[in-house]
This record gives C-alpha cells, sequence and structure tokens, in this order.
C-alpha cells in the first residue's frame, strides 16, 4: 500500500552534491540475554553538505538507536555509517552533537566560557585564538554576557544555548542535535529553532535533526525523513520545497507548510503499523 500524496521527489543534496554522512542498509539487532529485538531493519540514506535533514518517527521507532550508530557510539549490526566517506566505529572528528538534556552535558564546575573551550583544548588550538573563537561563539548565540556564569545559573534555553555555542566553537562537518528543544518553554523554543537555522545557513553546517515534533521538523528541514515504528525502514523522504528564508510567522502560515505539514503528520501516523507498508508498497 502506498499514500499517493504527489510529494514523493528524490531528495536534493544542497551544494556539493557529494554526502557528508551517509548511511548505508544499516541494521541494528539487540541481543540482550534470552531477548532478541531488531530496532532497526533497513536505513539508507544520506544528507549533502550544507543540508538541514529531520528525522521524525513514532516513539520507538529507532531514533536514539540510530544517533548512537551515527555518532560512533554503537556498532550497527550489519551496514554502514560514512562521514565524508570514510567508515568509522568511535565518535569521529568532524562530528557534534547535542543532546536534549542540557543540563547533563554542561560541566556545572566550569563556567560557561570553560565549557565552551574544552573541545577547542582537546583539539589542540593555542590560548589566543581559543578565547578568540569562544568569543565568537558565545556572541553567535547571543550569551556574551554570560561566559563567566556557571551553567546552574542559567536557564534551560541559556544552557541549550551554551551547548550550542560549544557545539559551533568546534566547528564540526556535521551537527547532530538529538530532540534538542524537548525540554524548554514554547517561546524559548522558537528563538532556539531559529538561532541553529540561521547559525547552519550562516556557517555552513551540515545537520541531522531528530525531533518528534512535525511542525518543527518542516519548519526547519530541507528534507525530513520519516521512519517507521521498530524493527524501522525509511518510510518516506520528503523534500521541503519551502523558500529558505525561514520566519515563525510567515513560514508557519505558508499554504505549503500546511500541506507538508499535513503530508508528514499523515506518514507519521502510517509508520506507525511498522516496516511492513514499506515492504508491500
Ligand atoms: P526511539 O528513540 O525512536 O524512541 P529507540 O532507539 O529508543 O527508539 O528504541 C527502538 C527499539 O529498540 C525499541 O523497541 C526499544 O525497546 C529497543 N531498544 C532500545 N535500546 C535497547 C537495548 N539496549 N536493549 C534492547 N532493546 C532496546
Amino acid at each position: 500500500m502506498t499514500v499517493d500524496t504527489g510529494f514523493q521527489r528524490p531528495a536534493r543534496d544542497h551544494s556539493s552534491g557529494d554526502p557528508v554522512l551517509a548511511v548505508r542498509s544499516l541494521r541494528k539487532v539487540y541481543d540482550t540475554t534470552g531477548r532478541t529485538v531488531e530496532a532497526i531493519r533497513d536505513l539508507t540514506f544520506s544528507v549533502g553538505d550544507g543540508e538541514f535533514a529531520c528525522i521524525v518517527g513514532p516513539s520507538g521507532a529507532g531514533k536514539t538507536t540510530l544517533l548512537k550508530c551515527v555518532a560512533g557510539l554503537m556498532r550497527p549490526t550489519s551496514g554502514a555509517v560514512e562521514l565524508d566517506g570514510n567508515g568509522y566505529s568511535s565518535p569521529p572528528e568532524g562530528m557534534a552533537v547535542v543532546f536534549q538534556e542540557y543540563g547533563r552535558s554542561l560541566l556545572p564546575w566550569m563556567t560557561v566560557a570553560q565549557n565552551v573551550e574544552l573541545p577547542l583544548k582537546a583539539k589542540k588550538i593555542e590560548r589566543r585564538q581559543r578565547e578568540h573563537i569562544v568569543n565568537e561563539s558565545l556572541a553567535a548565540v547571543g550569551l556574551e554576557n554570560a561566559k563567566d556564569a556557571h551553567p546552574w545559573q542559567l536557564s534551560g534555553g541559556m544552557q541549550q544555548r551554551a551547548a550550542i555555542a560549544r557545539a559551533v566553537a568546534y566547528e564540526p562537518r556535521i551537527l547532530i542535535m538529538d530532540e534538542p528543544f524537548a525540554a524548554v518553554d514554547a517561546q524559548t523554543r522558537a528563538d532556539l529553532e531559529d538561532l541553529v537555522y540561521s547559525l547552519s545557513h550562516r556557517r555552513g553546517f551540515t545537520v541531522l535533526f531528530v525531533t518528534h515534533d512535525i511542525d518543527e521538523a518542516v519548519y526547519l528541514g530541507a528534507k525530513v525523513l520519516v521512519m517507521t515504528s521498530s524493527p524501522s525502514v525509511i518510510l518516506e523522504e520528503v523534500t521541503i520545497d519551502l523558500p529558505p528564508e525561514r520566519t515563525q510567522l510567515e513560514t508557519r502560515m505558508m499554504p505549503r507548510f500546511l500541506e507538508l505539514r499535513h503530508h508528514v503528520y499523515e506518514l507519521v501516523q502510517l509508520a506507525k503499523s511498522g516496516p511492513h507498508l514499506k515492504e508491500i508498497s
């Protein structure tokens, strides 16, 4: 069964056409004592240079499992993940990850500036250059006045800005975000969405963004990948053909935005039935 929605077009890579990230026939089976769970059956997709790709899917679809494999924290059962054409089995250089739980991702005994500086030290960047990058990154997220504060002195939204500044300072090839705004209020969430969107376009980051929020995926993405329930496959890759200048008020009121949102919503409903939908289509 397929749903003829008129949206099925091949996804477009943004600039060079060469994928930064490629996921090929990825399969993950958890084998714990006495219990085997096929979390991911077969995922194949790529994210082009500078592209903003969003992943949505029902709860339990295997999104966290996928991200762990992509981040090099977990080995797939079969298939491969490549960054710039190279496979890896531990966290690769050139990738930064921002998780939902900002409270746990910043080190509480360090100031905001020290937190942002940490990965730069690991990269062995010299002190003056580090200072420059830290100041620039904090300014980019509007935290220049909070550099000497400790994370626990900041609101949730400000802490997540600090986590974003740390990722940006690292100048990654690809930024992986796992439901990064799920724990903040609606207004802060809208501000952070716009911040990440504009940073990714200004600095040319490639982004893989997992969210359970369909509106957010359509608002931010150049494409939205819909995963089915476990054992998951990609149900559809939806090209978001909205103009690149996106604003919370105008974009979200566009008839095309509403059509795309409706379409992705329908897909996520279908995706709850699992991978067989894809197999018989
Ligand atoms: P999502 O992030 O989309 O909610 P998950 O990746 O957390 O999905 O889970 C996908 C499937 O894999 C679920 O059926 C879940 O129960 C199973 N799963 C996740 N982690 C483990 C694990 N460590 N051992 C066994 N099963 C797991």
